[in-house]
Parts: structure tokens; C-alpha cells; sequence
């Protein structure tokens, strides 16, 4: 399988098998200029990896998908409006081509081989540049929308980032960004997130009461999370949530006890993610396989 991960900086790409193994990658730019640049550089991608041994092509990416065609229908980063890009690939390639949400993607890896092996509902956050995520429920994907980023956690709260006019939300409160603008409130406009959780390791109280409060609403999101979807384990991964877990994850899970309701007050597992970067990749490859075998 061919899992390709586009993002809205680079696109990385790989040959994976169905154990999740990455064979070999490939890794390149993503344009951010027009759309065949973008079509371009993906079918450029695949076909730098592409052998007999390649039985089809999963794609994740950063947008919003049509349910049903898995139509892009808006992208957050790249310049995609309205396009069949599993479609182009097919075309390009004569194999079979899943696509999917690249948060969606990243939740299926994490579900099948990584943190929620075993599992039939989870949650999975990821705490990047911003907030993304996806749900699992009932031993399948959740297809549609699931902005858990966007969820209100302070009413008339900090405005939200990018194209979102909200405010309060998760990802104003407890993404990598928000990290970074506390840092540099306390320490000036070189700090960011990586100097937060460094100083926070050391024992400094400004740095500790910031990742408390951070644990604070990502507990809040998380309670109001397991009220609704009842998850067997909420999953925290993405860039911050992997390099803060050790100081996010056990606060925020107590925080979210304090709002879900029973048993998940006494039973609800908070845990990081274990995939990493290659989350996306290895997930978008499972979205190949399942275009392979028929189940979407
Ligand atoms: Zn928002």
C-alpha cells in the first residue's frame, strides 16, 4: 500500500504493509500555489514509490470531504476547492484510492495499531499548530464532521485561529499556537511551547500554572467528550500533546473525570498516542486498504 499524508507544509509518503510497517518513504514540499500543483506533487509523490508490489493508494488530507464521494469540498491549507482528488489519483494510477480527513486518518492509526488496539470506541486529540481529531465509535470511523478542536470550552473566550470566527475554543486554548502565546507572554516574543514544557520540567511555577490551565480545558473538552461518545480511552497525540504528555495528561484526565459522568468519572483513560509523526502516513494507508478490500 501507498499511504500518502498531505499536509499544509509537506507531503510525506510511504510504502506500508498491513502490520503498519513503513517500508519506505518519501518525502517532499507541498505547494501552496494553485491546485495542479498540488495534484501535481501528490501523483509525483506516489509515483517516486510506486512497484508491482503496490496493490493500491490510501490518501490523507487536510480538508473537508464530501460523505459518501469523499469529495474535497474545502481544504484548510492548501489551495483545494471542490475536486475528486481520490478520483485524479484513480485515474492516474488504475488502482483502487481511498481518501480520507487527515485527522481521520490519523485516528483509524492510532485505533488499529497504535494506543486503541483493541478497542471499539475512542477519541483521539491531536495538539498541533491547531486542534484536530476524530471518533470512533462502535468499531468504525466516524466519516463526518468532527471539529473536536472547535468544541466551546470558555464561553466569549480568546478568538479562534485561522478561518474560524469562534471563540473559546480548544484549539485557542490548548494547541502547540496557544502554548506558544503563553510563552511568549511570560517571556518575550523568542519563547514558544518547547521552552514552555522545558522550564515547566524544571520546576518553574510560571510554566507549571500554564500547562495547568492548558490541562484545565483539555480536560473540560475531554469530559464533555466521554459524555457524549462514552470512549473506552481518549488518545492524545500531535506535535505539543506528544512533547507535553507527561505533564498534560494525568491532570487533564482528572479534570475530565470531575465532568463525565458514571462510570467514565472513576473508569475514563486519558493516554498518548504512540504513532507519532507517522500517524497520518500509516493511517492513510489503512484508508488504502480499506479501498482495497471493499469495506467503505
Ligand atoms: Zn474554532
Amino acid at each position: 500500500m501507498i499511504g500518502v499524508d498531505v499536509g499544509g507544509t509537506k507531503i510525506l509518503a510511504g510504502v506500508v504493509d498491513r502490520e503498519g510497517r513503513v517500508l519506505r518513504r518519501h518525502m517532499s514540499e507541498s505547494p501552496v500555489t494553485a491546485e495542479p500543483d498540488v495534484l501535481a506533487a501528490l501523483e509525483g509523490q506516489i509515483a517516486a514509490l510506486l512497484d508491482d508490489s503496490v496493490a493500491a493508494i490510501g490518501v490523507g488530507i487536510p480538508a473537508n470531504l464530501e460523505r459518501g464521494t469523499g469529495r474535497v469540498t474545502r481544504a484548510t491549507n492548501l489551495p483545494l476547492t471542490d475536486l475528486d482528488v481520490a478520483g485524479h489519483v484513480r485515474d492516474r494510477f488504475g488502482l483502487p484510492v481511498g481518501i480520507e480527513n487527515d485527522a481521520g486518518a490519523a485516528t483509524l492509526a492510532e485505533w488499529r495499531l497504535g494506543a486503541g488496539r483493541g478497542t471499539s470506541n475512542l477519541v483521539l486529540l491531536t495538539l498541533g499548530t491547531g486542534v484536530g481529531g476524530g471518533v470512533v465509535v462502535d468499531g468504525a470511523l466516524y466519516r463526518g464532521w468532527a471539529e473536536v478542536g472547535h468544541m466551546v470550552v470558555v464561553t466569549g473566550g480568546p478568538p479562534c485561529q485561522g478561518a474560524c470566527h469562534g471563540r473559546g475554543h480548544l484549539e485557542a486554548l490548548a494547541s502547540g499556537s496557544a502554548a506558544d502565546r503563553a510563552a511568549q507572554e511570560l517571556w518575550g516574543a523568542g519563547a514558544d511551547a518547547r521552552l514552555l514544557v522545558e522550564r515547566a520540567r524544571k520546576g518553574d511555577d510560571a510554566a507549571l500554572a500554564v500547562l495547568r490551565e492548558i490541562a484545565g480545558y483539555l480536560g473540560a473538552a475531554i469530559g464533555s467528550l466521554a459524555n457524549l461518545f462514552d470512549p473506552e480511552v481518549v488518545v492524545v497525540g500531535g506535535g505539543f500533546g506528544d512533547a507535553a504528555a507527561d505533564l498534560l495528561l494525568e491532570p487533564a484526565q482528572e479534570a475530565a473525570r470531575a465532568e463525565a459522568l458514571a462510570p467514565a468519572d472513576e473508569r475514563l483513560r486519558v493516554v498518548g498516542a504512540e504513532l507519532g509523526a507517522e500517524a497520518g502516513l500509516v493511517g492513510a494507508a489503512l484508508v488504502g486498504f480499506e479501498a482495497l478490500d471493499g469495506v467503505r
